[in-house]
């Protein structure tokens, strides 16, 4: 992906604003085409073997027009330079459309973590901080999990920064556990927000969830908790695919069962009882009303973007369709909620437990998921009327532009252009 994924961005960035009436088109374009700044870092870890192993990873802090740059850290083998990028710019945008206080970035080391034991695992989280604490903190760049980061790794990341800097900045990190100021409601938020826009999207589509058909790709964080929520509506979650197998069952798999079954066998789906097996290289040709694209980016592309009859797309993961998948759908009349809307969730609770940490003072499960609830349904209330009001080309260049109109002020403000 990589190089490609940054220019997926770019060329979004580019359709959207070509479409908006806005002063000074070719500013606003170069400033965020491009990271404010991006760094590479390579460092040395200690393995089990007793052998010092250099690694390499990344932060982009993309833009800081709107406050401190936020977002993720991934670990994976397919990380490098162009991906981070590209992320950190979706990061932006996407932290503009949800409202929140915030910048975009994004970074990751290139590693395959399943390879680690968990000291290894434990030293590399360590000594990535060391290498970038210098441009990371609670009022300039707070990072969070991604794909394979949780919060023991925010945990081990916490410790050694707050050991460096001598002093406690618990806001620093988020999607921390709670004894160490997390927030709750933090792990269901990205998939319960995947949940809400979906809900609004059926709603406009005049689809009922109750009895409506899912389709999801990816049963990790995101896609489990957007299962159980939609399956709690109502919604038949008939199909399910991670990365190893998939599962199909007609009249509706058991979430819940499904959960408990997915912890105790080692994060495998394989075998379940409640369902029959389906190769997960099928999933996307299964029709249904709601398909959640939830695992890795680039997952529905200009070859099998065809085979898909849906109503409604929710992508929980980001960038999961290409541009050719993207027109391929669109001429199709697919209601796409793009991941910059559809995942927000999980940042915006990321910023409910940084005021939290940064206030010392924690709100109920109940108030979190309130909360989410309501911004993320305003910001695609507001997003959908853009589409409709200003005839843009779908709901992502809808999105693009309703976050461009907020940065583009606050740069200009700022003296920026
Ligand atoms: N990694 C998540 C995302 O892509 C969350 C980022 C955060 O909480 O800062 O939106």
């Amino acid at each position: 992906m990589s190089q490609k994924e940054f220019e997926m961005y770019q060329s979004q960035l580019r359709n959207a604003i070509d479409e908006m009436q806005l002063e000074d088109k070719e500013s606003v374009y170069s400033l965020l085409a491009q990271p404010n700044r991006f760094f590479e870092v390579s460092f040395p870890v200690l393995m089990d073997d007793g052998k010092k192993k250099v690694f390499t990873g990344y932060r982009s802090q993309f833009n800081s027009a709107l406050g401190p740059t936020k977002g993720g850290l991934r670990y994976h083998e397919g990380v490098d330079a162009g991906e981070v990028k590209a992320l950190s710019g979706w990061m932006t945008i996407k932290c503009a459309l949800a409202g929140l206080p915030y910048g975009g970035g994004k970074g990751g080391i290139t590693v395959n973590p399943k390879e680690l034991s968990e000291g290894e695992l434990e030293r590399l989280s360590r000594a990535f901080i060391k290498a970038i604490h210098p441009y990371i903190g609670e009022k300039w760049d707070i990072p969070a999990p991604d794909v394979n980061t949780n919060g023991q790794i925010m945990s081990w990341m916490l410790d050694e920064y707050e050991a460096i800097i001598q002093s406690q900045e618990i806001g620093v990190l988020t999607g921390k556990p709670l004894e160490l100021g997390g927030s709750l409601g933090r792990t269901e938020a990205t998939g319960y927000g995947v949940g809400y826009t979906v809900r609004e999207a059926c709603n406009k589509k005049g689809i009922d969830l109750k009895g409506a058909t899912v389709v999801c790709q990816g049963f990790g964080n995101v896609g489990s908790y957007a299962c159980k929520w939609l399956a709690d509506q109502g919604c038949k979650v008939i199909a399910i695919a991670n990365s190893r197998n998939g599962l199909y069952n007609k009249d509706g798999i058991d979430i819940d069962a499904l959960f408990k079954y997915y912890e105790d066998h080692g994060n495998d789906l394989l075998d379940f009882p409640g369902a029959e097996y389906l190769d997960k290289d099928k999933i996307f040709e299964i029709p249904c009303d709601i398909l959640l694209p939830c695992g890795l980016g680039g997952a529905i592309t200009g070859e099998n973007a065809d085979k898909i009859e849906t109503k409604v797309i929710g992508e929980g993961a980001n960038g999961p369709l290409t541009i050719e998948a993207d027109e391929i759908l669109d001429k199709k009349g697919v209601l796409i909620v793009p991941d910059v809307l559809a995942n927000s969730g999980g940042v915006t609770v990321s910023y409910f437990e940084w005021a939290q940490n940064l206030q010392g003072y924690y709100w109920t499960e109940e108030e979190v998921f309130e909360r989410e609830e309501k911004m993320l349904v305003g910001a695609f209330n507001d997003i959908y009327k853009i589409y409709k009001d200003e005839k843009t080309k779908n709901m992502r260049s809808a999105a693009f532009n309703y976050a461009i109109k907020r940065i583009s002020k606050a740069m200009k403000l700022k003296g920026w252009y």
